[in-house]
Parts: C-alpha cells; sequence; structure tokens
C-alpha cells in the first residue's frame, strides 16, 4: 500500500481561542491585513469586534461573497487584497468567505483573474501568494484546513473545486463558542456535511491509515452529539465536539477528497438551490449501502466501530439523523417533479470524484441511484 500524508496548517483549538488572533498574526511577523467575511458577519457586528480586537493589524474588510461562491466575488476581494497592499487575509465564516479568500490570497500579488487558475489551467506561483488565517464560525466544511476551493464560474456554468498545495491556510482558529449562534438548519446541514466527509474519505480508493482514523473519531463524534447540538443550541460541549468532528474530518478527507455524494451534491446546490451539506447528506445513507460490500467490507468494520450492527444499519441511522433534523429525504423534497430533471442531474454529477469511489459509479448507477430516491 503506498500513500501520502501532508497537513501544513497549524490548529488553534478551544473556547475563545478567538482572542489569540492578534498574537498569532504577530507570531507571523504581519503587519497590514484584510478581513474577508460574509455581510451577516459584518451587519452582526462580529467583524466589527475582531476589527477592533486586532488593533491596526485590519485595515479593510470584503464581504460581498454570496453562499457558494464564485469567480466573480474573488475577483472582487483579489481587487480589495491589491488595492490594500495586504500582507495577509483573515477569513471568518464558513466555507463560502474561507472558499473565496483561499483563492484570493493564491493569487493576490499578481495581475491576473482567478478563472485562468480555476478552469484555464494556469498554475499557481509561490510569488502571487499571501497568507490567509482561517477564523472558523461553522461547523462543517473543513475549508479551514483544506487547500480546497469550490467556485462557481457563472458565465461558464461550472461549479467545480480547484485545489494547489500552495493554497493551504497558514494557521486555523477553531473556537466553537463562535458557533453558537448558528441557527439548527445549519447545524444540521452542516454536521451532515462533516459525517460526508468522514465516510467518503474512509471509502475513497485514496484512503489511508492516517486519514482513516481521523474519518471514524469523526463520524462517531457526529452520531452521538450532532441532534444534541441541533436540539441544544447552547450545549457549548456538544458545539465543541461538533468543531472537534468537523476539523478531524477535514483532516481525514484532506488527501483523500470525498465522492459520490460530493459529486451529485455540485448540481443539487446548482439548480435546486440546496445548502452544500443537506445536498450532500440526501445520497449520503444511498452510497453507504452501495459500499457496504467494497474492500473485503471495511465499511461494517468502520460502522462497527461506530457502534453499528454493520453498514446498512449505519446507512439507516444516516436516514433516520436526517428525518429527526428536518433535512430532505428525496428529490420530490426540494422540487425535482420529471424524469427530465434527473436525467439533467445525472449528466452534471459526472464529476471526476466519481472515480475515487471504490465501486465504480458510471452514467447508469447515478441515474439508478436519482430514481430510487425519487
Ligand atoms: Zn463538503
Amino acid at each position: 500500500m503506498n500513500w501520502e500524508f501532508s497537513m501544513p496548517v497549524k490548529i488553534y483549538f478551544g473556547t475563545d481561542k478567538v482572542k489569540e488572533l492578534p498574537q498569532i498574526i504577530d507570531s507571523m511577523g504581519l503587519k497590514n491585513g484584510v478581513l474577508v467575511c460574509s455581510k451577516t458577519l459584518k451587519n452582526n457586528g462580529t467583524a466589527e469586534k475582531i476589527i477592533k480586537d486586532c488593533c491596526g493589524r485590519i485595515t479593510a474588510v470584503f464581504s460581498d461573497i454570496r453562499p457558494n461562491p464564485t469567480t466573480d466575488n474573488v475577483n472582487s476581494c483579489v481587487a480589495v487584497l491589491r488595492e490594500n497592499n495586504a500582507e495577509f487575509a483573515v477569513a471568518l465564516g464558513g466555507g463560502s468567505p474561507m472558499d473565496c479568500c483561499k483563492a484570493a490570497c493564491a493569487i493576490a500579488r499578481g495581475q491576473d483573474e482567478i478563472e485562468s487558475y480555476h478552469t484555464g489551467g494556469k498554475k499557481i506561483w509561490a510569488g502571487e501568494t499571501i497568507p490567509m488565517i482561517a477564523v472558523a464560525t461553522t461547523s462543517g466544511t473543513g475549508s479551514e484546513i483544506t487547500n480546497i476551493s469550490v467556485l462557481t464560474d457563472m458565465k461558464k456554468g461550472v461549479k467545480t473545486p480547484m485545489n494547489d498545495p500552495l493554497m493551504y491556510p497558514k494557521a486555523a482558529i477553531v473556537d466553537p463558542r463562535l458557533t453558537l449562534s448558528v441557527p439548527p438548519r445549519v447545524t444540521a446541514s452542516t454536521g451532515l456535511d462533516v459525517l460526508a466527509h468522514a465516510l467518503e474519505s474512509f471509502w475513497s480508493i485514496l484512503h489511508q491509515p492516517i486519514c482513516e482514523s481521523c474519518s471514524l473519531h469523526a463520524a462517531r463524534l457526529v452520531f452521538v452529539y450532532l441532534y444534541k447540538a441541533y436540539t441544544e443550541p447552547d450545549n457549548l460541549e456538544a458545539r465543541e465536539k461538533m468543531a472537534e468532528a468537523s476539523i478531524v474530518a477535514g483532516v481525514a478527507f484532506s488527501n483523500p477528497r470525498t465522492t459520490g455524494s460530493h459529486a451529485c451534491s455540485f448540481p443539487l446546490t446548482n439548480l435546486y438551490g440546496v445548502p452544500h451539506g443537506e445536498a450532500c447528506a440526501l445520497t449520503l445513507d444511498y452510497f453507504t449501502r452501495y459500499n457496504a460490500e467494497a474492500e473485503n467490507g471495511r465499511l461494517h468494520r468502520f460502522a462497527r466501530d461506530c457502534g453499528f450492527e454493520d453498514a446498512y444499519k449505519m446507512a439507516d441511522a444516516i436516514t433516520e439523523l436526517k428525518k429527526k433534523t428536518g433535512m430532505a429525504l428525496t428529490l420530490s423534497d426540494i422540487g425535482v417533479k420529471t424524469d427530465e430533471e434527473i436525467e439533467k442531474l445525472t449528466e452534471l454529477s459526472m464529476h471526476p470524484l466519481l472515480e475515487k469511489n471504490p465501486i465504480p459509479l458510471g452514467y447508469d448507477d447515478i441515474k439508478q441511484m436519482y430514481h430510487s430516491i425519487k
């Protein structure tokens, strides 16, 4: 068995860790930065408080980012970084500001637009990058410790990840207290994204021992604490455990990547506006059953280590978790009505990530899957 592992992000984990941001900036020898966050965090005073606490180290804010960020969002962010001669950026929020900031930092010192790199095949060059510090406010995407940025190019109509070894954040601050205000639906969706990262990276053909240990640890935490965090938003222990699950699942999929559920999530989000985690969860129980017997049933052993009889019972538990948290269970729940729509979804799900599934997933397999969850 051959494998590689790399995780160059320094992680600062713990309640109230965000207060150490100014010292972390100083320890990296940086002085002049831009804060990149969602409009909500700009409007509710969170961004303002962080800027104040940073005492002049952050000189501008960029918040023009939609959920599932576009390449246009990245180019606007790059413009702000260039105008301010930013030495670094702090990304505050969930996956969208993280992914936007990550791509912007990768080309901040260059001249070009992000499209040249996202789908144009241009290589990121170290001399054009600036460091990014990620401050996570949701427990889900794991984007704060990966080198992956998922961007939508509206002109080309493509949503696809870009990644490069130079795109890792330099540091990630995970402060569970920042997740206390996350509303239940978002808690459920982002928490199921964590589970998708844990499971898909486990069964990915690129699986390897360090990441699969992380998959197991993260999945166990989600099965115990997600519903608690959903029903008791102020439960700091549940929030802390979900934040831990998120970051550990981020390590889990950083190298083996994800497979079927993430591949299918892209068109479900693009065409029907389903939030990322909920879109992944829609097919996660199906793919758990589909992959149950792969590689001598290693998923059964994983399920038993999570406290289930086998992988099929674990799949049932995922379905149950979705039901209890009000997530979509069928395509009709999200507004898919006709067989033509299923045809289109199938076409758009043919993503290279499918090739990482341990049992081949071709066009007919995906179409059959969609018909089974009509
Ligand atoms: Zn995800």
